[in-house]
């Protein structure tokens, strides 16, 4: 059988196989993107109908194209996301196969790189950057068995409120996606129960500048380690032309807020009576970017309007003051679980030793513990934006000259062995 042979590998095209391939491009590194199915294909056809970006055209892309045709304060819908990448790769001309998925990736035996199993054959490779994304494998605690109602769905899964059943929906998980699913579903008149953990919630905009903008200048995108040790999900939405995240105004509208979802048992399921403290740590959030940006426009000399009513937080509605601990789900009316608890990581391809106890990626800044493998797009990878759009084109610069570097080390030859060469 014959065996192609390529430099570097590219394993998913996604927006990180894509930033990949530009930077290798620009470092004259040949190289090979494999993507199973289609270019972004997870904004394509993986995520809910009415998904924009959470941050606006002007940010989250790309620097070498804008959108086209888009307003660059404008929230871009999926579509239009997954329409950008298939331009960016045309534009710089990626060498890019679709429908080829990985199925292995092993250390060649008997000589240098790593031979690549592949569904259409074999390939081999001296470098492999593994860009399959932070969000593979949607993840459901199993708190509440099977048949207990009558749909569980993964928040990957939902894409608009006519795909479930009549009844009420519990929401569990108040990061971006949970409450844009379970506003979203509000909107249509369905009762819905939101459980909400710990989070983070950002003003969508503060004093005219949205949040990300904020971000940028308070130098928080590029912070290199996560605040706290564990992480904290941040609630913002780009929906109906972006919005800060409120749950008191989701409360108001007729939402019911619940604490951390916890067990079940005979039918019940109990929360755990932090729904207040859960509150009151988003809102403390909330006014710590309204504090930082505040001293950030004084020390400045900026002139950006007053925006004195950002900082009115109404009373928390009685779900917040006496809270529901525990909830028969059947009596309640509920139908639907969705769950939008976060993903987990698939690397089953990558047969090299590169992996800790708990199956996460050893590494530095994406350079592997094993040598020639590379990993792209991982949240906090060298800092807060990096499994974000505008984050990840840094990262694969930083590995794409990582690459360079090392072929030219290789490519190296002392005087004598030139001589002896050239004799
Ligand atoms: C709901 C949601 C909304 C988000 N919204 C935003 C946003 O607004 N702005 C922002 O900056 N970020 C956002 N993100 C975060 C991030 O930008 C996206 O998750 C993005 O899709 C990550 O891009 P990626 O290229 O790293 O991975 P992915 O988009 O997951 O791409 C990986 C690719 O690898 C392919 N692949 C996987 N395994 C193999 C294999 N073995 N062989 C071949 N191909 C393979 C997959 O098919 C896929 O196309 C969002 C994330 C989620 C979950």
């Amino acid at each position: 059988m014959s065996v192609e042979k390529v430099e570097a590998l590219i394993v998913g095209g996604g927006q990180a196989g894509l930033a990949m391939s530009e930077h290798l491009g620009k470092c004259g590194v040949p190289h090979l993107v494999l993507e199973r199915h289609r270019i972004a294909e997870r904004w394509r056809s993986e995520r809910w109908d009415s998904l924009v970006a959470n941050g606006p055209a002007w940010h989250d892309r790309f620097p070498g194209m804008e959108f086209p045709d888009v307003d660059p304060d404008a929230f871009v819908a999926k579509e239009k996301v997954a329409d950008y990448f298939v331009a960016y790769a045309d534009m710089i001309s990626a060498p890019i196969r679709c429908g080829v998925e990985v199925k292995s990736v092993r250390r060649n035996a008997d000589g240098p790189g790593f031979r690549v199993e592949t569904s259409d054959g074999v390939i081999e490779a001296s470098y492999i950057v593994s860009a399959t994304g932070a969000f593979q494998h949607p993840v459901i605690p199993a708190i509440v068995p099977e048949g207990v109602v009558a749909t569980q769905m993964h928040s990957s899964a939902y894409r608009n409120p006519d795909q479930l059943s009549e009844g009420a929906v519990l929401v569990v998980g108040a990061g971006s996606s949970g409450t844009q699913i379970a506003d979203e579903l509000l909107r249509v008149g369905r009762r819905v129960y939101l459980s909400v953990g710990p989070h983070d919630r950002p003003p969508r905009s503060y004093r005219g500048r949205d949040f990300v903008w904020w971000l940028g200048v308070l130098n928080k995108w590029d912070a290199e380690a996560m605040p706290g040790s564990e992480h904290t999900t941040i609630a913002v939405s780009g929906a109906h032309g972006g919005q800060t995240v409120d749950f008191r105004r989701l409360a108001a509208q007729g939402m019911m807020l619940l604490g951390r979802a916890e067990t079940f048992k005979d039918g019940v399921m109990h929360f755990a009576p932090d729904l207040a403290s859960n509150i009151a740590q988003g809102d403390a959030n909330y006014l710590s970017v309204l504090d930082e940006a505040d001293a950030y426009i004084a020390r400045n000399g900026l002139d950006l309007p007053q925006e004195p009513a950002a900082r009115k937080i109404d009373p928390d509605p009685q779900c917040v003051t006496d809270p529901i601990l525990a909830l028969d789900l059947v009596s309640a009316g509920i139908t639907t679980i969705i769950w939008a608890t976060g993903f987990s990581v698939d690397y089953s391809w990558l047969k090299v030793d590169a992996f800790d106890e708990n199956g996460a990626p050893k590494h530095q800044r994406g350079i592997s513990a094993e040598p020639g493998v590379y990993f792209l797009g991982l949240p906090w990878q060298t800092r807060r934006g990096s499994s974000f759009i505008w984050g990840v084109w840094y990262d694969a610069k930083y590995l794409a000259d990582h690459i360079a570097k090392q072929r030219n080390y290789l490519a190296y030859s002392s005087s004598r062995q030139r001589e002896t060469e050239n004799a």
